[in-house]
């Protein structure tokens, strides 16, 4: 059995454990088009103080609304690792941005300890499993985004918000 100073460590430890949820899961208007995309559950575990909203793409200095995004040649693990870029429609090289974007997010789950994150589905930052494929004509891959790409690595278990 652990020390009792051990134990209240963890219980606090538990107690601070927060999940990362996509800022415009939560309504925050903060899409491409400048929308937010509630998700009525998301939004109670954020009013709830069980969640913490990001948005990746604004934490890497990008405004809303933007351009759209997509993956081009890859995934987001193929931007990390310098063997895909993300681009604009009209073909800008944003995989930069993108980059600093899922840094900074890994940060501030770092900062309140998420173990999990809900993420918004398809996108280039947030999407897991699925993204658009570079041709900005609706189709899809497999893969996930640059975000989300990041989290895994980090070991925080992402799911979608289609999944909750
Ligand atoms: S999907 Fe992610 S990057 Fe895109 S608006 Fe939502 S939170 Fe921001």
């Amino acid at each position: 059995m652990p020390p009792r100073q051990n134990l209240a460590q963890i219980m606090m430890e538990l107690k601070r454990e927060k999940i990362l949820v996509s800022g415009c899961l939560a309504g925050l208007p903060c899409s491409h088009d400048g929308q937010g995309r509630l998700n009525k559950t998301v939004r109670r575990l954020v009013d709830d103080g069980a969640a913490v909203p990001v948005c990746p793409e604004q934490l890497a200095g990008l405004p809303s609304p933007r351009e759209m995004a997509e993956i081009d040649g890859g995934d987001g693990t193929g931007v990390l690792d310098g063997k895909a870029r993300v681009r604009s429609r009209p073909g800008k090289d944003l995989s930069a941005a993108f980059t600093k974007g899922a840094q900074e997010t890994l940060k501030l789950a770092r900062r309140h300890s998420c173990r999990m994150a809900v993420l918004k589905a398809r996108s280039p930052s947030c999407g897991r499993g699925q993204i658009y494929n570079g041709s900005f004509r609706g189709r899809l891959k497999s893969g996930s985004g640059v975000t989300a790409a990041l989290l895994m690595r980090a070991g925080i278990e992402v799911a979608t918000d289609e999944e909750i």
